[in-house]
């Protein structure tokens, strides 16, 4: 489903990726932990080509992102980004953030758009607040509209970069709920998080990435509760 080889990025002289193989199968969650400046951020930018590699490829449901010819406003269209901060229109409603990508890229009608818009919101918990506006609405549910209008384009995979971290503490169980029915329902997830305990509880495979490279991956169990580096040890005595 999402297929990384040989990925390698450098900003100038700083190489912040090196080399990373990474396959995310389809349905399966993989979560991405590592120190801050190991490269996950970038990692992810990387997939959907917010950054350019400088070496390896990327592939999505068997589309190369990385080649020269790709249509890669096509091809952004099977991935579903949130960010920490959430990005949402201030001054549009909840209804409009979520429909106003499927109407303008996808050509859906304002009818369809809002059915699976409204769907979306319910998925997520914030159907009451279609028609408030974002600052009217705490950080954690921002944040699920976010997840819903991304939902909302029918992705193929979706990418998570810490969605929890600018979170007051009291509104990360919410987001987390969200995320962990998502996963339930087989979405390809692939996620940056300092959540411990949602890595070891949802994720199938965990990366602990270190100065841009990828250290070790597993299951949960091995990696965080039974790491096979050093580097990782010393990481999870931590944030544990
Ligand atoms: P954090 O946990 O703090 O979010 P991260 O693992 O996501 O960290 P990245 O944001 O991927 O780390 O950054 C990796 C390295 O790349 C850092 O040293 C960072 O300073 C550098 N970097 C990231 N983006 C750029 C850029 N646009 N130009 C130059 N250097 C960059
Ligand atoms: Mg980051």
């Amino acid at each position: 489903m999402v297929e990384i080889r040989g990925l390698s990025k450098s900003f100038g002289d700083l190489e912040v990726l090196s080399g990373i193989d990474v396959t995310v199968e389809a349905g399966e969650v993989v979560c991405v932990i590592g120190p801050s400046g190991s490269g996950k951020s970038t990692l992810l930018r990387c997939v959907n080509m917010l950054e350019v590699p400088t070496a390896g490829s990327v592939h999505v449901s068997g589309v190369e992102l990385t080649h020269r010819d790709v249509d890669i406003d096509a091809a952004r269209r099977m991935i579903g980004m949130v960010f920490q901060q959430f990005n949402l229109f201030g001054h549009l409603s909840v209804m409009d953030n979520v429909t106003i990508a499927q109407r303008r890229v996808l050509r859906r009608t304002k009818g369809e758009a809002e059915r699976i818009g409204r769907e979306n919101l319910a998925k997520v918990g914030v159907a009451e607040k279609e028609s408030s506006y974002p600052p009217q609405l705490s950080g954690g549910q921002q944040q699920r509209v976010a997840i819903a209008r991304a939902l909302s384009m029918n992705p193929e995979v979706m990418l998570f970069d810490e969605p929890t971290s600018a979170l007051d503490p009291e509104l990360v169980g919410d987001v987390l709920g969200a995320m962990r029915q998502l996963a339930e329902e087989g979405m390809t997830m692939l996620v940056v998080t300092h959540e411990m305990q949602f890595a070891r509880e949802v994720a199938d495979r965990v990366l602990f990435m270190d100065e841009g490279m990828l250290v070790e991956q597993g299951p949960p169990s091995q990696v965080i509760a039974d790491p096979r580096h050093e580097r990782t040890r010393t990481f999870l005595a931590r944030v544990l």
